[in-house]
């Protein structure tokens, strides 16, 4: 016993039982710590949630295997009500495959809705941190206030991840992840810190990227202090890329090597996030696109605009384009705009919450260009779904957007091109985690004249706050100075409200 480590496990805090229930695993307690990556948990339902981890003694390796051995092992989990665990809600064992790079994704059922709980994992004789989760309202209640943090795009390279650490320290109940979680370029010079290997193309290359960014402490504790929602957007494969189009030439790969690359990615992708076996690769792809019920006060849409949408029009980049006008043109594939709108139209819950990736409103800049890799390039697309909602008396539509690494906040107008026409819903756009840097101070709204529905725009790095209840959403934008230090202070440099029934934002 002397020899085994203070965090050894003990089932129920009952020594002796706890002692012999594991017996036969205390002669690896001198193995390696395997926790470095973490815990997270994620999904949450009323009466499940998924817990996450992957083992990983020396996450760096280059086989992307974290100094994991070829063999199987053993991991066990428990819930509490309790962060001393003294109170075990439910426990259990899973077998973590050399296979799935050593990950496991528990769904922890039979929990109680609306409630808050305490994880932990336990293998080789270790025991991992302790992460925080919680369950959503039971079916027709709409449970407690709701205080949900969204985020995108963190670039290990070009900051620290400071604003994950304060996010984690509101203690949200829910956080979403819009996408750009990792970036997929090789190492550059110069920054704070820097990317190991190349570009990244094979599985142990996205396995190692994924694990670096996991070794981030800011990182951990966002993950361990609430479950989470994510979805990617195009830096978990390649930049830019279509369905099956790549918009980048380098590295050169054949169509074979390149598909090759994008399921790899996506497994990593699943290895690496506590999303639901439901969400597991299948073939070439991965079924993304889901719902998220919150009791009746809030349903969220969780979009793929990726992995179905056509290629970006007139060669992507801003432009001026006739063929992103182009009826027909979808961001989300055909099937999934119907199940969109199918879900919409049911009405379960006061606000309609589609988190996706994309800049979602018209935004015309300098001669009328626009985004092509926004939904600006797929303005049918966008045109069906905001008509798809107004003819469905969608109630409270507001639209999460990540990946221009700045934040925005706009009304969505029934017809962009006359100021005069509806307000049919509200987009909240957050800022980057730490790609661009520490951005400036800079808030005028870029072109305001010629976009005169978006209101609020910020150059600093940092993540958005929501504040949800039946009778508004709340907004805080939170911004840190400096990215390329630690230990920034968030402050909030905005705050909205939408008001339940009246779509568009109101200033505090
Ligand atoms: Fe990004
Ligand atoms: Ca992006």
């Amino acid at each position: 016993m002397t020899m085994l480590h203070r965090r050894t496990f003990i089932l129920g805090g009952v020594a002796t039982a706890g002692t012999l229930a594991l017996s036969g695993r205390s002669a690896t307690a001198a193995a390696p710590f395997p926790f470095k990556l973490g815990v997270a948990s994620g999904e949450p339902a009323a009466s499940s949630v998924v817990l996450w981890t992957r083992l990983a003694p020396t996450p760096l390796n280059a086989d992307g295997h974290g100094g994991m051995p070829d063999a199987d092992v053993t991991v066990d989990w428990q819930i509490a009500a309790d962060q001393r665990f003294g109170s075990i809600v439910t426990s259990g064992t899973v077998t973590a495959r050399y296979a799935d790079a050593h990950s496991v994704h528990v769904v922890a059922g039979g929990l109680a809705p609306d409630a808050e709980y305490y994880y932990r994992f336990r293998a080789q004789g270790h025991l991992s941190a302790v992460g925080r989760t919680r369950t959503a309202p039971a079916p027709g209640t709409a449970g407690r206030e709701l205080t949900m943090a969204f985020a995108s795009c963190s670039h290990y390279e070009e900051g620290y991840f400071t604003a994950y650490r304060r996010m984690a320290e509101d203690r949200p109940d829910l956080i979403l992840h819009l996408g750009d979680y990792i970036y997929e370029y090789g190492p550059k010079t110069g920054r704070v810190r820097e990317h190991l290997g190349g570009e990244i193309v094979s599985l142990a290359d996205y396995r190692r990227r994924h694990a670096q960014y996991k070794t981030d402490p800011d990182l951990q504790a966002a993950h361990a202090v609430a479950p989470w929602l994510v979805v990617p957007d195009d830096h978990e494969v390649e930049n830019n890329y279509a369905t099956l189009v790549r918009a980048d030439s380098t590295p050169a790969l054949t169509a074979a090597q390149w598909t090759a690359r994008r399921t790899a990615a996506y497994r990593a992708y699943y290895e690496n996030m506590p999303l639901r076996p439901a969400q597991a690769p299948v073939g070439t792809g991965i079924p993304l696109h889901r719902r998220v019920p919150w009791g009746t006060l809030a349903t969220f849409h969780m979009l793929d605009t990726r992995q179905f949408r056509d290629d970006q029009a007139c060669g992507d980049g801003w432009k001026v384009c006739a063929a992103a006008d182009t009826a027909g043109r979808t961001m989300t594939g055909a099937a999934q705009e119907s199940w969109l709108l199918d879900g919409l139209a049911r009405q379960d819950a006061t606000w309609d919450i589609l988190g996706q990736q994309v800049f979602f409103a018209q935004q015309l800049r300098s001669g009328g260009t626009a985004n092509m890799d926004a939904w600006d390039g797929y303005r049918a697309s966008r045109k069906r779904i905001q008509q798809g909602w107004r003819d469905r008396n969608v109630r409270n539509p507001l639209v999460l957007t990540g990946d221009i690494h700045s934040a925005w906040a706009g009304d969505l107008k029934a017809d962009y091109a006359s100021p005069s026409s509806a307000v049919v819903g509200t987009e909240l756009v957050c800022t980057s985690i730490s790609s661009g840097g520490n951005g400036t101070a800079d808030t005028v709204v870029p072109y305001q004249a010629t976009n005169p529905h978006l209101r609020f725009f910020s150059d600093r790095r940092g993540y958005t706050r929501t504040t949800i209840s039946r009778t508004q959403v709340r907004a805080d934008f939170r911004a840190v100075p400096v990215v390329t230090e630690h230990g920034s202070a968030a402050t909030t440099i905005a705050s909205f409200v939408i008001l339940d029934g009246r779509p568009g934002l109101q200033e505090l």
